[in-house]
């Protein structure tokens, strides 16, 4: 397995690849690796095969986290990643810098920026409202650096996966997305790099995620139910965990994205809580 830095480099050797007829696969990740982005790796070497390549891109992206939010904090250990990655057989793990991908600090030497205007509205893009451009912008720079046949995103980050494949059909990209289910711990928490912020009491009141996505499976697989009453049910059970604060919990079409009234199976649900300042995610089909 190898390390690159440079962008010509990593491009280069997409490039060598494709001449060579090896299809190439790949998972972008901002480290701090778990066995949920392992099992994307696994994924994206399983749909390239044998013969083909796996490059995992580890990239804390400036340009994604809002000004109050974890950009300087968020967890690093790239040590332990590389030693994640070999075992699980990607090919190449790709780091780019912040001075290779955003060029000074100022637009005067970088300002194009891409931007989905439909599906990044809601959810994740209303409670951090820059957070999509900075994800579509490195996506797309990122494609453009591996230059993938197929890439392999989480069903984790929902919403991001819906944004991620409208952009690569909206911009021609020429690579499939696949979406891999969650991974979650044995208690049903879905896991995250963000999860290590927790301390003991919110770690044990973070189940609440799943734990409401269980309730509300539960509840319309007896009748279908008022979304805005399913909601504020919802709510108040998260509100009876001391250390939890809903942030949303939203109820829509698993592909447009589109609002549901009401809640019936098939419907996608999707929620943020916040355990102090660390804030979680988490949806599922009903
Ligand atoms: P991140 O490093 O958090 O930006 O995530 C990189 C990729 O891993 C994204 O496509 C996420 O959706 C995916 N991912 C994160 N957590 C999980 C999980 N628990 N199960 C499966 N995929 C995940």
């Amino acid at each position: 397995m190898r390390v690159v830095s440079l962008i010509a480099q990593m491009q280069s050797a997409a490039l060598r690849w494709k001449k060579s007829g090896a299809r190439v696969g790949f998972v972008p990740t901002m480290g701090y690796l778990h066995a949920g982005h392992i099992s994307l790796v696994k994924r994206a070497r399983q749909a390239v095969g044998p013969k083909g390549r796996v490059v995992v891109s580890i990239y804390v992206n400036p340009t994604q986290f809002g000004p109050e939010e974890d950009f300087t904090k968020y967890p690093r250990d790239l040590k332990r990643d590389l030693r994640l990655c070999r075992e699980a057989g990607a090919d190449v793990v790709f780091t780019p810098t912040d001075a290779a991908m955003y060029p000074g600090k100022s637009e005067d030497h970088y300002s194009t920026y891409v931007v989905e205007e439909t599906l990044s509205l809601g959810m994740e893009g209303s409670s951090r409202p820059t957070h999509f451009r900075g994800v579509t912008t490195v996506v797309a720079k990122l494609f453009n650096c591996v230059l993938p046949d197929v890439a392999v995103f989480g069903a984790k980050d929902w919403q991001q996966a819906a944004v991620i494949q409208r952009m690569t059909a909206d911009l021609n990209f020429p690579i499939k997305i696949i979406v891999a289910p969650t991974l979650r711990e044995r208690d049903g928490l879905a896991m995250s790099s963000r999860n290590k912020y927790l301390n003991a009491v919110q770690r044990a009141q973070a189940t609440i995620l799943s734990e409401c996505l269980s309730e509300a499976r539960k509840l319309v697989k007896h009748a279908p139910q008022s979304a805005a009453r399913l909601t504020r049910k919802l709510a108040e059970c998260v509100a009876a965990k001391s250390e939890a604060r809903v942030d949303y919990i939203h109820f829509f079409d698993g592909e447009t994205l589109v609002p549901a009234k009401t809640a019936r199976p098939g419907t996608h649900m999707a929620l943020a809580v916040f355990f102090g300042k660390t804030r979680l995610i988490d949806n599922g089909r009903l």
